[in-house]
């Protein structure tokens, strides 16, 4: 199966989808992640997002859907299926994605939209860290390690925070969701392969709701 993740900044995609990479064996595709790792490594890629992404505005969708365009076509997706998070955030990119499953044979089965109020998603953005090894997510008050200060996953004890998690660029990528991304959602009415889940709910709860939508 493969699936979008949908929701504005903070809304729970990539937690989800490492549930959905843990249990069901799906192959994460975070557009967010893949930018951030190429911006660590240095690359040529990584220097032309590095500005745009620290100042909350999107990265060119030639890069984008460059590198969706490689990851989808590699052999793990196929067989286990791929969550996409973060990818498409505009009419552009959706388009791009739509030609590129039609030329390569792939089906969408489900755009899932996570729905959360505005209110909350400053503080769970502000909250958040990760295992600086593993990259497992957490959050300093919702998602706690079981230990503290050691990563649940894979035992590391350094963790680290994204540059933009802060009040000023979220209000800005928050924008950007309302003007820019949420109208494609549009798109996937009409096709009829959007549900939607409560992502005010327990990271439990969601990922029932998301089971559920996956089941059907
Ligand atoms: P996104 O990928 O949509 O930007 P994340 O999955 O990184 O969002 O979640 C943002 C922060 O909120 C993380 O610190 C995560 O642990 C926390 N979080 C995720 N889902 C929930 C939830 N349902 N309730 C409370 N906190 C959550
Ligand atoms: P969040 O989960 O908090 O929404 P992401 O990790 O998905 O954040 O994205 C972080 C940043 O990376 C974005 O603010 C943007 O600069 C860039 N980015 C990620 N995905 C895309 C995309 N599909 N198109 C353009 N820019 C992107
Ligand atoms: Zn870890």
């Amino acid at each position: 199966m493969n699936i979008i993740l949908f929701g504005p900044p903070g809304a729970g995609k990539g937690t989800q989808a490492q549930r959905l990479v843990a249990e069901r064996g799906m192959v994460q595709l975070s557009t967010g992640d893949m930018l951030r790792a190429a911006v660590e490594a240095g690359t040529e890629m990584g220097k032309r997002a590095k500005e745009k992404m620290a100042a909350g505005a999107l990265v060119s969708d030639d890069i984008v859907i460059g590198i969706i365009r490689d990851r989808v076509q590699e052999p793990d997706c196929a067989t286990h299926g791929f969550v996409l998070d973060g990818f498409p955030r505009n009419a552009a990119q959706a388009q791009a994605l739509d030609d590129m499953f039609a030329e390569l044979g792939l089906t969408l089965h489900a755009v899932i939209e996570m729905v959360v109020d505005d209110e909350v998603l400053a503080d769970r953005v502000s909250g958040r860290f990760s295992c600086a090894n593993c990259g497992h997510g957490y959050h300093d008050e919702f998602k706690q390690p079981k230990v503290d200060g050691v990563c649940d996953v894979c035992g590391a004890t350094e963790f680290k925070r994204r540059a933009d998690d802060n009040r000023d660029t979220v209000a800005k990528r928050l924008k950007e969701y309302h003007e820019t991304t949420e109208p494609i959602l549009d798109v996937y009415r009409k096709t009829g392969v959007l549900r939607q889940v409560d992502g005010m709910a327990s990271i439990d709860e969601v990922a029932r709701q998301i089971g559920e939508v996956l089941a059907a």
